[in-house]
């Protein structure tokens, strides 16, 4: 899997060992076990200090006598058990408590690693314990299970509109300072299932947020923390790990996926966004929801004197899309029923028609511009030849927001208004009548 130059790469043979932490929640006997066996098969023996196996409180039946029976003659392999289902945060501080090894390595629990995955990570830590590492992620079909791994086309970034993790491509200043291309890339984030860390570093920022619940968001905490108080992040093109990407979660969540995700994502947002957390909450339409205390979290934040989020945005990620904030923005509402303009679909040439508010953003969120535009993720509400309202490339069509609360189309002078019928929106002349009167989210107040 590893290119020449990786083959060659010669590495301190003074380097420290490691305790891999792999937390699961019913995961299948095989899959888990090539984790295993790929770690105990691929790794010097001297660097491998243990692996520790943490139980997020499966109920499958293999998963608890077979496979503490199982594990008892590999060596090296301990398995620990939460008491509840806690979530892959809490699971992983619950192995880091227990960890003996100079460095952590977290991976996932369906994945394989390849010869030669580890002594790129700890050669990293080894020269700076400040570096957080990750491998070249390969994937495992989760299909037939065969594997594939190439060689780095992207490190991790993330949007900001809803706080979710992606891949981008390698700029130059991820190349930065590389001589080989055995060097490692730095990365703005990381995509979380797998890394190395030094335990003694992981302890000094702050280990995890032990708020987060079940999955998500505590990659980009980790990585805007990492950053902003000290440390950097990279991707090592020469250790190669693969995964099992799944088009679904397969283990239940309790509360639904967008509660906990939201949760997750906002108690990140209060602590490290800054006044970037803005752009986020807009198009939550700042329905938070309960995300509990952070303020131990903004303590340590003040304890580390961490840097800004804009310092990290310019120096770490200055490619970073920020959406154009709105004067107003949120759902425009009708004061004649409980009906907002809604895009029916995010794609160019939707249909803007009214529909039951619902309070989610998503295709009834909007932003009234500086310059008129009324749009979403820069596509804006348009007025096509024959006057209808559509969802399309912005191409100059102006609207404001009057004391009468008029949509006025600048260009005709004429007033949003909803049909009679309450089954369509139309320009007609502008009057004081309740079906030509709308209610914007919010007006921008910082
Ligand atoms: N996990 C866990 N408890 C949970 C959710 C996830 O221990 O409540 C484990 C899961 O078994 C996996 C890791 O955390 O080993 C990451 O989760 P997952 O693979 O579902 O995330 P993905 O790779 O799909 O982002
Ligand atoms: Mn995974």
């Amino acid at each position: 899997m590893r290119s020449e130059s990786c083959k060659r790469a010669v590495y301190s043979d003074n380097l420290p060992d490691t305790s891999v932490i792999i937390c699961f929640h019913n995961e299948a006997w095989s899959v888990l076990l090539r984790t295993v066996h790929s770690i105990l098969n691929r790794s010097p023996e001297r660097l491998l200090k243990e692996i520790i196996l943490v139980d997020d409180y499966s109920d499958m039946e293999h998963l608890g006598k077979p496979l503490e029976d199982y594990v008892a003659k590999l060596g090296k392999v301990k398995i620990v058990r939460t008491e509840k289902r806690e979530g892959l945060v809490r699971a992983r501080i619950l192995g880091y408590g227990v960890a003996k090894g100079t460095v952590l390595t977290f991976l996932d629990s369906h994945i394989e690693c390849y010869p030669g995955w580890l002594k790129p990570l700890l050669d990293r830590i080894a020269k700076d314990n400040t570096t957080v590492v990750a491998p070249t992620i390969g994937m495992i079909n989760e299909k037939s299970f065969s594997s594939h791994c190439s060689e780095p086309s992207s490190v991790g970034i993330f949007h900001i509109k809803d706080m979710t993790f992606n891949w981008g491509s390698i700029t130059d200043r991820a190349r930065a300072g590389r001589k080989t291309s055995a060097d490692p890339y730095k990365t703005p984030t990381i995509a979380g299932g797998l890394f190395s860390i030094s335990k003694a570093y992981f302890t000094h920022i702050g280990t995890y947020d032990s708020g987060m619940d079940i999955w998500g968001g505590e990659n980009l905490e980790i990585s805007f923390r990492v950053w902003m108080c000290g440390g950097s992040l990279e991707i090592s093109p020469c250790s190669k790990v693969s995964h099992i990407f799944r088009k679904k979660s397969p283990y239940k969540w309790g509360k639904s996926y967008n509660e906990i995700l939201r949760k997750n994502s906002v108690r990140l947002a209060e602590v490290w966004l800054d006044e970037y957390k803005h752009y986020y909450y807009e198009r939550l339409m700042y329905r938070l929801g309960d995300y509990g205390d952070v303020s131990e979290r903004k303590a340590l934040r003040e304890r580390l004197k961490c840097k800004s989020f804009k310092w990290y945005i310019e120096n770490v990620f200055p490619e970073l899309d920020l959406p154009k904030r709105g004067i107003y923005t949120g759902e425009i509402r009708s004061l004649a029923a409980p009906l907002c303009i809604d895009s029916m679909s995010p794609r160019r040439r939707s249909d803007i028609r009214p529909i039951h508010c619902h309070g989610m953003g998503g295709n009834q969120f909007w932003s009234l511009l500086d310059t008129g535009e009324v749009q979403r993720d820069n596509i804006c509400i348009e007025v096509s030849d024959t006057q209808k309202i559509i969802f399309n490339t912005c191409s100059g069509t102006k609207w404001s927001y009057t004391e009468d609360k008029h949509m006025v189309h600048k260009q005709t002078n004429k007033c949003l208004e909803l049909t009679s019928d309450t089954r369509n929106v139309v320009l007609a002349d502008c009057r004081l009548y309740k079906n030509q009167e709308w209610q914007w989210g919010r007006k921008r107040e910082e």
